[in-house]
């Protein structure tokens, strides 16, 4: 049983719980979205999910319900009692702590896990990105986010979308939009859009192959730190003429017209 707007208003009422802004908290009061993102984790039993931001339980309880073993990461300690309740007799397990800080090797013991999650806003793409960089047993994403962020991180070159975060995402993985979540079926409602993204972790890509991944990563934060203006004069100081001729890479092109390849090859220049 995953909730509807009734049991979501009910929980809030008998704990005397407002949702909090701060925390990004709209609660999920739709049982067909949760069963759809659950559906798209491709999980069941034998596997392990890990869920950033519960709740009140609506994603969890979904997430349970495929058979897969879950544990849901919950910074609010008001949510962690009414959370147990919800989740008594499934395989889910609530873990009270910060998705940026807590200590992901020890709740994963050694196994694969796909994160699933309806991420607060204002933390999602940092989220996202610790996830990425920091913890590699975490093979595939499926995610709620914000449209303008979901947008962002799968965004391909030249697009408007297309910036630092889309750059670093195509190194580790491969993403796409892959449904769209309307406003209404949160409470409270949100006044912007959701998409839902999934992220398949892949190995670099062999234009970064032997490639200092911080090096490539500061060359394309300060490439885009004025990404309108041409790339010999943001980058001017760390790359020459030369560099840019060695690299193939015409220097009067933006930041926002480079893919992830060629961004490698001017980092091979940087000494
Ligand atoms: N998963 C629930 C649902 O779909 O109904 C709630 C999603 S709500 C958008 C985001 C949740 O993330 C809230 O429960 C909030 O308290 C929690 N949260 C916010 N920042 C967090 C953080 N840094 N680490 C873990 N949880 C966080």
């Amino acid at each position: 049983m995953t909730h509807s707007r009734p049991t979501i208003l009910r929980l809030l009422d008998e704990r005397g719980l407002s949702p909090s802004r701060a925390l990004g908290q709209n609660f999920v009061a739709d049982p067909n979205t949760v069963r759809k993102i659950a559906r798209l984790a491709e999980i069941g039993p034998g596997d392990l999910a890990i869920e950033i931001g519960p709740g009140l339980g609506s994603l969890t309880l979904a997430l349970a319900e495929t058979g897969a073993d879950v544990v849901a990461v919950e910074i609010d300690r008001h949510l962690i009692a009414p959370l147990e309740e919800v989740l008594e007799g499934t395989s889910a397990r609530v873990v009270h702590g910060d998705a940026l800080t807590v200590n992901f090797t020890e709740i994963l013991g050694g196994r694969q896990a796909a994160l699933v999650a309806n991420l607060p806003y204002n933390v999602s793409v940092p989220v996202v990105m610790r996830i990425l960089e920091e913890v590699p047993e975490i093979s595939s994403l499926v995610i709620m986010v914000q449209r303008e962020v979901g947008e962002r991180l799968v965004a391909k070159a030249s697009s408007e979308a297309y910036g630092a975060v889309s750059a670093k995402v195509a190194y580790f993985a491969h993403g796409a939009v892959v449904g769209r979540v309307p406003a209404a079926v949160f409470v409270p409602k949100p006044k912007v859009e959701s998409v839902l993204v999934r992220l398949v972790r892949h190995d670099p890509p062999p234009s970064c192959e032997g490639l200092n991944s911080a090096k490539l990563f500061g060359l394309i934060k300060q490439g885009f730190s004025q990404r309108r203006k041409m790339l010999r004069s943001t980058l001017r100081g760390q790359l020459s003429e030369q560099d840019f001729a060695a690299a193939s890479i015409d220097g009067q092109r933006r930041a926002e017209s480079l893919t992830l390849d060629e961004f490698a090859s001017l980092a091979r220049q940087l000494r």
